[in-house]
């Protein structure tokens, strides 16, 4: 977790309280949204969820983010976004949603600190990529071991890299990585990808690409960072060492929406937006990975911030002045 400022809340607090505009996320949509809603004058309360700045703070180092011609670190990222957003009046409370009813407003939101009432609500939950759960995993996070190729791949110029998964977005993302990297392995537990035809076509055809069938990785290997997976052989059992200096992992996305389920429209348990970031209830706006299966990545996610707050501005001064 990062160590970005936040507001302490009393644990104890539990009457309810009301707010105009309530974002519950503190990733790159949720600050940038609070953001934009401080500086309407909303006075927007950010609950943050356990990780400060969201996945972004996770990594070591952004480069693709516009404004940072040395790249800046993701957690350092997250700061930033904080900061500007709080010096306009957006309150960042360190605390996470469970429930949420949406069928009147104001809308209830019981948080672990208590029930938060609003007239309008910002979702920024984000999503999570599905862990291995292998031993190193973790700990080599941001340290060769990575869940995105558009991201990391180019401090992998190079180096010998590894991708898990047989789907579209192992096999978009090795290929993306095959412009860094002197090779990309890919480990599949399966026999066969299910990836779409003419992906596969070009990557089974890429000379970067090698493939390791019915393989499963059992442990990430490194210090510092990542120099090596264990592997396993699923129909063997043949376990073997393969030396590699970067680990991704797509074995899919898991949107953190599963409180919405039943309340707002979902399609594959990501929240359905229009383009103005309206879900399916008026008054409530979704943005980020939480509701973009698709471009997942800072710029994209705090733009959908952006553009939810000012929606939220709007509906607060049609329906309250
Ligand atoms: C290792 C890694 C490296 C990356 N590198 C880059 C990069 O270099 N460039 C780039 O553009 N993108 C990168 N990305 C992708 C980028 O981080 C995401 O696209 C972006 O963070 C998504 O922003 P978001 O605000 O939608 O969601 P998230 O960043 O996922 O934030 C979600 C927020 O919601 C909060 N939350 C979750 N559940 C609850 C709850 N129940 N109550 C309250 N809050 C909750 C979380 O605590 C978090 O603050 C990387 C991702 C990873 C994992």
């Amino acid at each position: 977790m990062s160590n970005l400022n936040v507001v302490p809340v009393s644990p104890h607090e539990t009457a309810p309280r009301h707010v105009k505009l309530l974002i519950l996320g503190s990733g790159p949509a949720g600050l940038a949204a609070a953001l934009y809603a401080a500086r309407a004058e909303l006075a927007p309360v950010v609950i943050s969820g356990t990780e400060l700045g969201g996945q972004a703070a996770l990594t070591f180092s952004i480069e693709n983010y516009p404004g940072f011609p040395e790249g800046v670190g993701g957690a350092e990222l997250g700061d930033l976004f904080q900061k500007q957003a709080e010096r306009f009046g957006a309150q960042v409370e360190f605390d996470s949603a469970y429930n949420v009813d949406l069928s009147k407003r104001p809308f209830k939101v019981a948080t672990d600190n208590g029930e938060i009432q609003a007239d309008a609500l910002i979702i920024t939950t984000g999503a999570s990529p599905i862990h291995l759960n292998i031993p190193g995993e973790q700990e080599l996070t941001g340290k060769g071991v990575s869940y995105c190729g558009t991201c990391d791949g180019w401090f992998f110029k190079d180096k010998r890299v590894v991708v898990v998964g047989g789907g579209d977005s192992a096999l978009e993302e090795g290929l993306f990585l095959t412009r860094y990297g002197s090779s990309v392995t890919l480990f599949h537990r399966r026999d066969s990808l299910r990836a779409g035809a003419v992906l596969q076509k070009r990557a089974l055809e890429h000379p970067k690409m090698k493939f390791i069938w019915n393989t499963v990785l059992a442990e990430v290997v490194g210090n510092e960072k990542v120099e090596a997976v264990r592997t396993k052989n699923v129909q063997t059992g043949e376990e073997s060492l393969f030396h590699t200096d970067g680990v991704f992992i797509f074995v899919g996305h898991t949107p953190n929406t599963k409180m919405f389920e039943g309340q707002l429209e979902m399609e594959n348990g990501y929240i359905k937006v229009d383009d103005h970031m309206n879900t399916s209830v008026a008054g409530v706006y979704a943005a980020g990975e939480a509701a973009d299966p698709h471009f997942r990545q800072v710029i994209t996610s705090a733009g959908m911030g952006a553009a939810a707050a000012i929606e939220a501005t709007h509906f607060l001064e049609r329906e309250t002045g």
